[in-house]
C-alpha cells in the first residue's frame, strides 16, 4: 500500500494574484507519506516557491507592489495498492432491470 501526498498550488483567482502564481495555480507537488515531508516545495521553473516550516512565512514569491495573493495550498492523500478489489466488486454491481413483455 502506497500513500501519496499530494499538494496542490491554490490561488484565489482574481486580480490581485500576481502573474507567477497565476501559473503556478493547480501545480501539484506529489511525495510518498513515508518520506519525511520537505521543507520546501520547488517548482521546476520558479524554483523554491514555498516554505512548509512552521516558523516560515509560507509563500517565497516575491510579490511586487499592490499584489496580494493569499495563496494556498491544499493536501490529498491518494492511496494505492489497497481496495483495488472492492473497487471491481461495486462496478459489477449494476442494478437488475427486468423488462416485462406485454
Ligand atoms: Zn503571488
Amino acid at each position: 500500500m502506497t500513500i501519496t501526498v499530494k499538494t496542490i498550488w491554490k490561488t484565489q483567482k482574481d486580480d490581485e494574484v500576481c502573474a507567477t502564481c497565476k501559473a503556478l495555480d493547480g501545480y501539484t507537488w506529489s511525495f510518498d507519506a513515508n518520506e519525511p515531508y520537505p521543507k520546501q516545495l520547488i517548482h521546476p521553473l520558479y524554483g523554491p516557491v514555498y516554505d512548509l516550516r512552521p516558523a516560515a512565512n509560507g509563500s517565497l514569491i516575491k510579490e511586487k507592489r499592490g499584489r496580494r495573493c493569499r495563496c494556498s495550498l491544499e493536501h490529498q492523500f491518494d492511496v494505492s495498492g489497497a481496495g483495488t478489489d472492492e473497487d471491481s466488486r461495486s462496478d459489477k454491481q449494476t442494478p437488475s432491470i427486468k423488462i416485462v413483455e406485454e
